[in-house]
């Protein structure tokens, strides 16, 4: 088990810096997931942390040691990627065992430990198979016991499900957090599907453009963004946004929204920090946004009807921009139709346009 710090760890390809100054501590037994989109250097840091990628500055610590000069096989770290890696022409036993022989274990120490990773992995009828016969989710699988044989201090997954099926997805994404709650060791784990780092993260890490834009748990990000970037990130169907002046409404009835095309939101309420004359963007969640109102704080025309059974999806334009309306009940709007629409004050957000950060 270890934890892992990093402090002001950046990385030069020559002259070009793809990661500036990232300071992040993961506490032993964490589950933190880099997410962000692609190219913004996560796989570039967690390579760095694997020892695969020299680092250029700052400094690395792994359970309390200094790892920055150390090797990978110095480092206590199993890794697994997107291409499984598997030996071809060895079963999954030898497979699985193929560290551990490298190492010069006898076989005795290591058989009980690959038995007992087969079992948690359902692949105990399987050991004697050649990774050709198995599917993708078995092939994953194996990949996992093969790190999970390493007893490492350190697991590091890069994007280990991007080859998969959606439904195999699912079904891994719930296999891997539950490997991480019977085994409780520190994991790095570098997607760029947000829904992958809500669903399995302790904490998020959202990156982009070789820094770091906000850490938090994954319902903490998604309450309150930091910044439009995260904001617009995280959450599908995404949050919906209109820029605008904020306005004073008549007879002290509190502020409003002016919109580029004449358009208006109603505030019901905004932070100390919104005043008239600010420019801002308005962002609210699909499912927060209430239709029907009585009271409406904006409208909008319908041009899309989405139903996925579980919930229908309303898209229409508010001030030039898409927005997305969900709702749980089965909706009889048709496209054309005007929606009035409620914009609770506990769920709307507020940023600076130029900024681009959270007013508060
Ligand atoms: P991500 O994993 O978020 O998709 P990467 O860490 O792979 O991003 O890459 C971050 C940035 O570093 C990208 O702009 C990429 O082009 C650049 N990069 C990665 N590897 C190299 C390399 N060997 N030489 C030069 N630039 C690189």
């Amino acid at each position: 088990m270890a934890a892992v710090q990093l402090s002001g760890i950046f990385k030069r390809y020559g002259d070009t810096q793809v990661v500036h100054g990232i300071d992040l501590h993961i506490d032993d037994g964490e589950f933190v997931v880099l997410v962000g989109p692609s190219g913004c250097g996560k796989s570039t840091l967690m390579r760095m942390v694997a020892g695969l990628e020299e680092i250029s500055g700052g400094d690395l610590m792994i359970g309390g040691t200094r790892a920055n000069g150390l090797a990978p096989q110095q480092r206590n770290i199993s890794m697994v990627f997107q291409s499984y890696a598997l030996y071809p022409h060895l079963s999954v036993y030898d497979n699985i065992a193929f560290g551990p022989r490298i190492r010069k274990e006898p076989s005795a120490s290591f058989k009980p430990r690959i038995e007992a990773a087969a079992k948690m992995l359902n692949l105990s009828g399987y050991l004697d198979r050649l990774p050709r016969a198995l599917s993708g989710g078995q092939r994953q699988r194996v990949a996992m016991g093969r790190a999970v044989v390493r007893e490492p201090s350190l697991f590091l997954f890069d994007e280990p499900l991007s080859n998969l099926d959606a439904k195999l997805r699912v079904q891994m994404r719930t296999e891997i957090k539950a490997l991480h709650q019977r085994l409780k060791n520190t994991v790095i784990y570098v997607t760029h599907d947000q829904i992958e780092a809500m669903t399995m993260a302790d904490r998020i890490v959202v990156m982009n453009a070789g820094r770091i834009e906000q850490i938090g748990r994954p319902l903490e990000l998604y309450d309150h963004p930091a910044n439009l970037f995260v904001a617009s990130f995280l959450g599908s169907p995404s949050m919906n946004f209109a820029a605008g002046v904020l306005v004073n409404r008549a007879q002290g009835a509190g502020l409003a929204l002016k919109l580029g095309d004449g358009g208006e939101i109603v505030l019901e309420g905004a932070p100390a920090s919104a005043t008239a004359g600010a420019k801002v963007t308005l962002g609210v969640r699909p499912e927060h946004i209430e239709t029907a109102a009585e009271t409406p704080d904006a409208s909008m025309e319908v041009e899309v009807v989405e139903p996925t059974g579980a919930e229908t999806h309303l898209y229409g334009k508010i001030g030039g921009s898409t927005w997305c309306v969900t709702t749980r009940q089965r909706s009889k709007v048709e496209p054309g139709q005007r929606v009035t629409l409620r914009l609770p004050a506990e769920h709307i957000h507020l940023f600076d346009t130029e900024s681009g950060h959270r007013l508060v």
